[in-house]
């Protein structure tokens, strides 16, 4: 597919050709990965941040927002949690803290892995190449990176501390990937000026990258940021803004799981918090094969405020409910850490 047919595809209105697009997601699914969600628990072990996204509410730039970091013993409380669960990942998630102790980080990864057989991922943003390397000989696995368009102008505004623009985000996801990683990146979808086109350009992009997993999510507005200050100077006309709603969303991932049928794809957080009842089953039923049910510490959570509304209640006993839930659709849970059938046909490939 290109631009032009990609484009089109985003464009589509029509309920009987969307539902072709569906199907034919979800067979790619099924022909390549299988019937198995894969879970994963979303560990936010801390909100502090050095960057200056104008997106984020847990930029460095709002300034009220009330910043905490996990202790060693409470990651390792949560991840004992995860494993006991029957998640075969934990994700660990944080602002990019320049301060941080990278060593501290290494430590908690190393005892991770001596006490339960987790798979680790990382999502804490760009980091040196050796930094990146201490963490996969403490035994990390994966590392997600978001590049969060590939528009190089609109990348700058967003960030607006970046050395030189995306290219710098494709080049972290290399080193990565060089380094032994499991590596996945993604978009956010509908962000203020992102027009049809280059959500296309975007989705061929993750193709050309070749990643392991890929996550996408709507973009959600949080009040206090920089971007939701000035959102006039950023929306397009209605006609060539993408809206950042629900089946936009959709759209994005079965054409994902359409172009990269054997990577990993979470039906993401910010998706659930669109549609909290059926966003996941609905994310699950066209191309998706992960979901990353969210452990932090309900004290922790309600600070990890990315976004507007961002799910933050605990529901009692969710692990046992997602269960229920993904068996309810029909599909099975995935035992074992799920690693992605790309990364590993890869390595096979390699030995
Ligand atoms: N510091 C890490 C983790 C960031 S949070 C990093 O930079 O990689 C993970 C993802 O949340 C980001 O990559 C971004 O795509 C998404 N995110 C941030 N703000 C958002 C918003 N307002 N709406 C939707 N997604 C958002």
């Amino acid at each position: 597919m290109d631009n032009e047919q990609i484009t089109a595809w985003l464009r589509e209105n029509n309920r009987t050709e969307l539902d072709k697009l569906w199907i034919r997601a979800d067979s790619v699914r099924k022909e390549n990965v299988g019937d198995d969600v894969y879970l994963r628990g979303l560990l936010e072990f801390s909100n502090v941040c050095s960057r200056r996204c104008i997106y984020c509410g847990i930029s460095a730039d709002v300034k009220d927002c009330r910043r905490y970091s996990m202790t060693e013993d409470e990651i390792l409380q949560s991840a004992q949690f995860a494993a006991d669960s029957g998640y075969g990942t934990v994700v660990l998630q944080s602002g990019e803290n320049k301060k941080l102790n990278t060593q501290m980080l290494a430590d908690v990864i190393t005892k991770i892995k001596a006490k339960t057989s987790l798979a680790i991922t990382l999502s804490v943003g760009e980091w040196p190449c050796d930094i990146y390397k201490l963490w996969k000989q403490a035994g990390a696995d994966r590392f997600l990176l978001r590049f969060e368009t590939s528009d190089d102008k609109l990348y700058s505004k967003l960030h607006p501390d970046c050395k030189i623009g995306v290219a710098e985000r494709y080049e972290k996801l290399e080193m990565l990937r060089d380094l032994g990683y499991e590596v996945g990146s993604g978009v956010m979808i509908g962000v203020p000026s992102q027009s049809f086109e280059s959500l296309a350009d975007d989705i061929i992009k993750i193709r050309e990258l070749n990643l392991h997993m890929i996550g996408t999510g709507p973009y959600v507005p949080h009040w206090k940021t920089r971007l939701t200050e000035n959102l006039a100077d950023f929306l397009l006309d209605t006609e060539n803004q993408v809206p950042a709603n629900e089946e936009m969303a959709y759209k994005v991932m079965a054409l994902i799981r359409i172009l990269c049928p054997k990577i990993n794809l979470p039906a993401t957080t910010a998706l659930a918090t669109l549609n909290f009842e059926q966003g996941y089953e609905n994310g699950l039923k066209r191309g998706c094969n992960v979901v990353m049910p969210n452990i932090t510490p309900v004290k922790y959570r309600k600070l990890y405020n990315l976004y507007f509304g961002k799910a933050c209640k605990k529901a009692d006993d969710f692990e046992i409910e997602i269960k229920q839930r993904i068996k309810n659709i029909g599909r099975t849970i995935g035992a074992g850490r799920g690693d992605s059938l790309k990364f590993t046909e890869e390595v096979a490939g390699k030995v």
